[in-house]
């Protein structure tokens, strides 16, 4: 039985902001909760299960700030989890659709926090619980952010390919200056890193569907690998029009994408190739393999996003999302390599051998998540701390 849930707003002593068309990334300065990530541990019968998620507004799509997100889980979901089994997972899912609607975020690291317990109390990884290790080995994507000067775009992209060993990039687009320049940007990318190197493109909604149709025929001679949520997320008419124009180059869903339902309509509506699934923005790794349950119904592929930035927990849980899922049914590459020591190290998880080789992570084999904080540190980066018993 669930007795006891702490919850702790920890520092990231090194910022990172990125830019793209629709807002910005920010983990903000330091001492400051807003842009800080929650981290929950669930005390339940000897085990404690642990997670974290950085909740990623303001000036994102998803809409859970730091604050928001701490008071859902002490006010809402957390009292309603004390005495419950951890293993009680459809029931405590249900319980966060009828108790408090909406809060992603706050779902989402309650919910991987139960998966990292339930493997702690079997002794297994939590991949195991989903389905086994069906891809231990995992490709990574990298997010290239927006920039003035394409140069930077060329230099971040560099970075990628040479220092880590990335093979699939995805450049922020709709530029303020209109879609020639995400075309230019594009094409100076594509000759600085070869032929070899996999290259997308996320307007984050910025394009209208003239754009779209209009920057896809032009990126089309410089071999568009994919294209992430060009327009406004309930056009779900402009996606499959894009999809339909862009004869072959898969289109994803991101922005359109945080329900089941959302899934189910996009589905429907032959909208997209590939949902993109944050674990933040979806609700967790329960909520996460239902929508991968209707993705397969309509053979669309799944993409796992989301930065993880500087927390080894967060990109664990979604390394063992990926690695529990078959090939055939993934697309392109794991995002959330900004966990995994290419910004700064984990301030939590000081030692660690869950890092980025060749452009490839192995999921972790131990107990649960399988990554195991450092005490000291917790108490030391701790910004704001709270229980609910
Ligand atoms: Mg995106």
């Amino acid at each position: 039985m669930i007795e006891r849930i702490e919850v702790h707003v920890t520092e990231l002593p090194v910022r990172v902001k990125r830019i793209f068309s629709s807002g910005s990334y920010d983990t903000g300065p330091r001492d400051r909760i807003l842009g800080k990530p929650v981290l929950v541990r669930i005390h339940a019968d000897g085990v404690t299960g642990c997670a974290q998620i950085r909740p990623i507004s303001p000036g994102h799509f998803v809409a859970d700030t730091t604050q928001g997100t701490v008071a859902a889980i002490t006010e809402i979901y957390g009292p309603a989890l004390i005495g419950r089994s951890i293993f009680d997972i459809e029931g405590i899912n249900e319980m966060f659709d009828l108790r408090l609607a909406g809060n992603p975020a706050a779902r989402a690291v309650l919910d991987i926090a139960l998966y990292d317990a339930m493997g702690k109390a079997l002794g297994t990884p939590a991949h195991r619980l989903m389905g086994g290790a069906c891809q231990p080995r995992i490709p990574l994507e990298w997010s290239v952010s927006l920039a003035d000067d394409p140069a930077v775009m060329v230099e971040e992209s560099q970075r990628a390919v040479s220092e880590f060993g990335i093979g699939v990039l995805c450049l922020k687009a709709a530029d303020r200056r209109g879609w020639r320049q995400d075309v230019a940007n594009f094409e100076r990318v594509r000759r600085a890193v070869g032929d070899d190197i996999v290259i997308g493109v996320d307007p984050n909604t910025g394009w209208s569907v003239a754009d779209a149709l209009r920057a896809v025929d032009a990126l089309r001679e410089l071999d568009l690998g994919y294209i992430e949520q060009p327009v406004a997320r309930r056009d779900l008419h402009g996606l499959a029009a894009i999809r339909q124009a862009a004869r072959g180059i898969p289109l994803m869903a991101d922005e359109s994408l945080f329900t089941l339902q959302d899934a189910h309509e996009l589905a429907h509506a032959h909208a997209v190739d590939a949902f993109c699934i944050k674990l933040y923005k979806v609700g967790g790794l329960t909520a996460a393999r239902r929508i991968g349950a209707v993705a397969q119904a309509a053979n669309i592929q799944l993409n796992c996003g989301g930065l993880a930035v500087q927390s080894q927990l967060e990109a664990a849980a979604a390394a063992h999302f990926y690695a529990s899922t078959p090939r055939s049914r993934m697309f392109g590459a794991g995002e959330f390599l900004f966990g995994l020591n290419t910004t700064a190290p984990d301030p939590l998880v000081p030692e660690t051998d869950f890092v980025v080789r060749d452009g490839h992570v192995d999921v972790p084999t131990g107990p649960g998540l399988g990554v195991a904080i450092d005490e000291e540190a917790l108490r030391r980066h701790t910004l704001l701390q709270a229980t609910v018993q």
